[in-house]
């Protein structure tokens, strides 16, 4: 084991403050990743906040699943990467590699997954430790590949809100001549936009923020949607292929069902930890469908990876210094993110 300096809550209340956490030496099959940045996602302060009924928090936490590095060192069974690499991890550090799920490729969805933080550590007893620190050690199957022309702390945020909308955009087909509406423009929505114009569709953006129309159409949104006014809404009532939900808070979603076409479909992607009501009506007239999506898996990423990498696609970043975490969780709040917060983690080391 090693020490690392990390950033963590230790209550739901506490706020995150520096701290010191200890890491496995790489194993066999292990990678160990000087972190360079990392991005703030909102499901880190709904876990900090132990807002999940479903996901309770173990104290402490070290939040952060969006991590880009360099490879520092790597276990002699390791073939995929060597030291001075980039080298990205999400959501997931382990899975049990012999379900259905892991064999199709959809580690995400094994019943013994293990996320970036907050699960159980079979390596050291504990609980895993997320990005917000200086370095972690992660098996090479969880380790992905940076394309080397992306600018890194934009690249940070593909490892969840990129492949977080990425997934089930290709899983519904979002392709050219379709409409798509993105409601929510934070991270992960930012990224929706971004997709959903490279896989050809016209992209609707509904947001609550009337501040964010004219970056709505810079990152290449065709038509910005203030989703409380509802005369706006009514105008696109069953005009719809596909709708990606990222809100992070409650909301009416209903409101969307009834812009979606026949055969249309919108997914959760957001959060919330209340079960929301859905329309009957809504969903029968026009055999349409509501579905979720979580992550993507390992395969899948590398592939989101690969094709950012092909058409030079980032995030938006706000960088910031660790020291300034609580602040930026109080403006995810406020929906005040233009779009990601990033962590460069140098902050960390000059601390
Ligand atoms: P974020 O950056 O905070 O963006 C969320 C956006 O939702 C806000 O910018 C805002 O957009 C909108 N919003 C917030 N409160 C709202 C309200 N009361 N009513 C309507 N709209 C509201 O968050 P994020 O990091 O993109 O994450 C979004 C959600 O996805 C979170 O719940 C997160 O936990 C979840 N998530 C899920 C997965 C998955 O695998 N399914 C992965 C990552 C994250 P406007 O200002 O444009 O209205
Ligand atoms: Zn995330």
């Amino acid at each position: 084991m090693y020490n690392s300096k990390a950033y963590a809550a230790q209550s739901a209340e506490s706020g995150l403050d520096q701290t010191t956490i200890e890491r496995r030496n790489p194993t066999d099959n292990d990678v160990q990743i000087e972190i360079l940045y990392c991005g703030i996602c909102h499901s880190d302060l709904h876990q900090v906040r132990n807002e999940w009924t479903a996901a309770p928090t173990t104290y402490p936490i070290v939040p952060g699943h969006e991590m880009v590095g360099k490879v520092t060192a790597v276990g002699s069974k390791v073939t995929k990467f060597k030291p001075g690499d980039l080298a990205g991890v999400g959501c997931m550090v382990d899975s049990d590699g012999t379900c259905p799920e892991c064999k199709a490729g959809y580690e995400q969805y094994c019943p013994n997954v293990a996320f970036t933080y907050n699960s159980p550590d079979k390596h050291t007893g504990k609980q895993t430790y997320g990005g917000y620190s200086e370095s972690i050690v992660v098996n090479e199957n969880f380790v992905l590949h940076i394309p080397a022309n992306l600018e890194l702390s934009g690249t940070a945020p593909l490892l969840c809100a990129g492949i977080t909308t990425y997934s089930p955009m290709r899983h519904w087909n979002v392709s050219k001549g379709q409409k798509v509406g993105v409601v929510g423009l934070g991270g992960l929505g930012h990224m929706g936009v971004k997709f959903g114009k490279a896989f050809g569709a016209h992209v609707v953006v509904f947001t609550t923020s009337p501040n964010k129309k004219e970056d709505a159409l810079r990152l290449g949104a065709d038509e910005v949607v203030i989703s409380k006014n509802q005369d706006e809404m009514q105008k696109y009532m069953g005009t719809f292929d596909f709708i990606l939900d990222t809100v992070s808070a409650d909301h009416d979603i209903n409101q969307y069902i009834f812009l979606l076409k026949r055969d249309g479909n919108i997914t959760l992607v957001g959060a919330p930890d209340n079960p929301i009501p859905v329309s009957s009506f809504g969903l029968i007239f026009g055999r349409k469908s509501f579905s979720g999506s979580l992550i993507g898996g390992i395969p899948e990423t590398q592939e989101m990876l690969d094709f950012c990498g092909k058409h030079s696609i980032t995030a938006d970043v706000e960088v910031i210094p660790i020291q300034k975490v609580n602040e930026a969780y109080e403006r995810l709040l406020k929906s005040d993110v233009k779009y990601r917060f990033c962590i460069d983690m140098a902050s960390l080391k000059s601390a």
